[in-house]
């Protein structure tokens, strides 16, 4: 029964194995300011492949059906017959035997979905967060601002654009990451229950790195999406109910900076395929998803709009049935605009697209890079029919302080805290105070630049 919890002996070793080593700071990266692509060659430390080594006990013993694995990507609140694709019932009903009764769901629920885009992390962003006392990392106070938001959603998505591997496999910032496993412990703090891996460093550590970041994330009881240890785990439906509504879930990349993934693990990282994600929202669909949300890895690099390839991709993933697009990738905050879905028997549906929310957290400065985006998103039931409601963007900025020579950093609502009437950050000039609220309203200006007129759609067959 794959919905059961837990494989507790094969994850507590795991993650024993992720969070043991403890960390030594590291040296401030000053190259360490951009995400491009690495520069070539497999430069990056041969994951061991002495079977020996604990660290690779999680690809020796991958998740499996039947081992009562703790790794079910579906929240424990889900009834199982809402979730069980074998059993085509919807919305966890059983089906009636009185035809004439109306349909199973009559409530009313309301939830919000919150969605934030890349959690990065540059070698500055380590030393001032390293505890020398305890020999560990705090990265909470990244968080600490945004939390009360964070903690608002139902569901509260956030894309990992880094190995958590720790010590074990090497710590180190761009041009291939890995970081602290701390780093889980902060986004739980935060308030996310979701973490998407699908992204263009997911293979940074190679598949011992996916595999110690995904156990120390299931030990911390997220939602995971995009990165597996095995065919099987690849191969789940991630269904998070919460409310009584169920959100079907989907992550994918364009591509993990040149790292091959593995021969006998090509499962490792769901890549962008639109044929198969089409594929994959019908299963959700058939699975009983109210909504489903995909979550793309994609786009140009500090591009401010949406490429030709975004929009078509993310439009044609909309009139397939995905209902949320919620994009990262850039770096930058892009727009994000409604679709209307006009379907074959006439009514419309509609459809958010987020085309990119830029860095949550990382080291990048200017160009508004040090910018992002939280999306909190209402999502309405009634009479088994599910829509999107009030949609919200709230800019964040990354807030940067030195002291001692280190960098501290934290994201705070940028709107709230210029807003303030005692001045926000006041190491700021008045210069630098005046730039910062003009660039904030250059990318409040962007992020609502494309929705007042919906993309008009028509549902593929
Ligand atoms: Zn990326």
């Amino acid at each position: 029964m794959r919905w059961l919890l837990p494989g507790l002996l094969l994850l507590a070793l795991l993650n024993g194995c992720a969070t043991q080593p403890k960390l030594d700071p590291v040296a401030p990266d000053q190259t360490a300011d951009s995400d491009n692509q690495p520069q070539g060659g497999n430069d990056q430390q041969a994951p061991s492949s002495d079977p020996a080594d604990p660290a690779n006990e999680d690809q020796q013993n991958p998740a499996q059906p039947g081992d009562s694995n703790a790794d079910t990507d579906t929240d424990t609140d889900v009834p199982s017959a809402g979730n069980d694709q074998q059993s085509g019932s919807q919305n966890g009903q059983q089906p009636s035997d009185d035809s004439t009764q109306p349909p199973a769901d009559e409530g009313t629920h309301d939830a919000t979905l919150i969605a934030v885009g890349d959690i990065m992390m540059h070698s500055p962003q380590l030393p001032g967060a390293y505890d020398e006392k305890t020999a560990t990392y705090d990265f909470k106070p990244f968080f600490a601002s945004v939390k009360p938001i964070i903690e608002q959603g139902d569901w509260s998505l956030a894309n990992l654009e880094t190995p958590i591997a720790g010590k074990a496999l090497g710590l180190s910032g761009f041009p291939r990451f890995n970081a602290p496993p701390e780093l889980g412990d902060a986004l739980k703090y935060a308030g996310f229950t979701t973490v998407t891996n699908a992204n263009n460093h997911a293979m940074d550590r190679g598949a011992q790195g996916i595999s110690m970041t995904l156990a120390k994330l299931k030990k911390l009881g997220f939602v995971t999406k995009g990165t597996a240890r095995s065919q099987w785990e690849a191969d789940q439906i991630t269904i998070e109910k919460h409310a009584g509504i169920s959100m079907g879930l989907l992550a994918y990349t364009y591509g993990t900076n040149g790292i091959p993934l593995p021969k006998t693990q090509p499962y490792a990282v769901s890549l962008i395929d639109e044929q198969a994600i089409i594929q994959d929202i019908g299963r959700l669909k058939a699975a009983g998803a109210d909504f489903i949300t995909v979550v793309l890895h994609f786009g140009t690099e500090y591009q401010t709009a949406p490429n030709e390839a975004q929009t078509k991709l993310a439009r044609d993933l909309v009139a397939a049935g995905a209902d949320i697009i919620a994009g990262s990738h850039p770096h930058v905050v892009q727009p994000y605009e409604f679709a209307e879905v006009t379907n074959p028997d006439g009514s419309v549906r509609k459809g958010l697209i987020i085309y990119s929310m830029g860095n949550f957290i990382s080291n990048q400065r200017g160009n508004t890079k040090d910018f992002g985006v939280i999306y909190k998103v209402g999502i309405h039931k009634e009479r088994g029919v599910t829509t999107i409601g009030n949609v919200k963007a709230i800019p964040t900025w990354v807030h940067r302080t030195s002291v001692k020579g280190l960098s501290h950093y934290e994201v705070v609502p940028i709107a709230n805290a210029l807003a303030s009437k005692t001045k926000a950050f006041p190491e700021l000039s008045a210069a630098d105070y005046g730039k910062l609220k003009t660039t904030y309203a250059t990318v409040s200006k962007r992020i609502e630049s494309m929705h007042s007129k919906p993309v008009q759609l028509h549902a593929a067959p």
